[in-house]
């Protein structure tokens, strides 16, 4: 069985209407980057930092996955099929990916300041999902997360987003970047190929195969050797296409 694997970025979920900040002004939903994104922000501005995300987890919770994400998970039917992704969001796992690496962390889990071998899924996140999905009200389960980001873990230190800042490495990266060296097909979707180091992914895959991409822009493949088919189209029109 031939084996795609897809790396996703934020444009992916736009069509979701989460918002990515490179469109947006280096804005991300209203905030500078560095006020929210960086280590220095959480060790200075806390309490900023903590109700950027749960805002995000929020507006997170009212949000559908799209034909993009729902096209990716139904390559498993046919393919072996491994999702990178560079998003925070829980879109692809609710679209039915089985075999997803975060790179840049997880909105619905939390983890350790002192260690960061320690994640912890933020309880009530699932079942939250599906009541909103089921009509309730959101505001009835945005204190669920509020409680567990101020809370300490078992060990007594406090935690903070499961998300990679600026500045900060990316644990998953070499992992990625093996299973990007498999691949007999690659997608690139909804990524400027801008952020790195996650950009460099595209280095390790084979010279030989294929690569897709679906985007509104066109990011700068000058670096690549592979043979490139670019569909410049929004990713809930592109993905199902392709
Ligand atoms: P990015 O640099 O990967 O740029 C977004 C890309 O999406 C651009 O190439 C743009 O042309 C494309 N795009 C925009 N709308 C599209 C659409 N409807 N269909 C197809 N392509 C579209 O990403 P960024 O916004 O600069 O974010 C950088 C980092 O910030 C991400 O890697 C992520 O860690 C974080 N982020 C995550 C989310 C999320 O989880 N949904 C959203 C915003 C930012």
């Amino acid at each position: 069985m031939k084996k795609i694997v897809v790396f996703t970025g934020a444009g992916v979920s736009a069509d979701s209407g989460i918002a990515t900040f490179r469109d947006s002004d280096g804005l991300w939903a209203n905030y500078r980057i560095e006020d929210v994104c960086t280590p220095e922000a959480l060790e200075f501005n806390r309490s900023t930092v903590i109700e950027f995300y749960n805002k995000r987890r929020r507006e997170l919770l009212e949000k559908r996955v799209n034909p993009a994400h729902t096209a990716i998970a139904s390559l498993e039917r046919a393919y072996e099929v491994e999702v990178i992704t560079q998003n925070i969001d829980d879109l692809h796992e609710r679209a039915g990916s089985t075999r997803i690496t975060h790179l840049h962390g997880e909105l619905s889990k939390l983890r350790s300041m002192r260690d960061a071998e320690r994640i912890y899924p933020i309880a009530g996140w699932g079942e939250a999902v599906k009541a909103v999905e089921q009509g309730e009200d959101v505001d009835r389960y945005a204190s669920v997360w509020q409680e567990a980001v101020e809370a300490k873990d078992e060990h007594g230190d406090l935690l903070r987003p499961h998300v990679v800042f600026f500045g900060e490495s990316v644990p998953n990266y070499d992992a990625a970047c093996r299973i990007a060296s498999t691949a007999d097909i690659f997608i690139v979707c909804g990524t400027s190929l801008a952020v790195y180091p996650a950009a460099a992914l595209v280095f390790s895959i084979r010279k030989d195969i294929p690569v897709y991409l679906v985007d509104l822009a066109r990011p700068d493949l000058s670096r690549i050797d592979n043979p490139v088919h670019f569909i410049q189209k929004r990713a809930a029109e592109g993905l199902p296409e392709l």
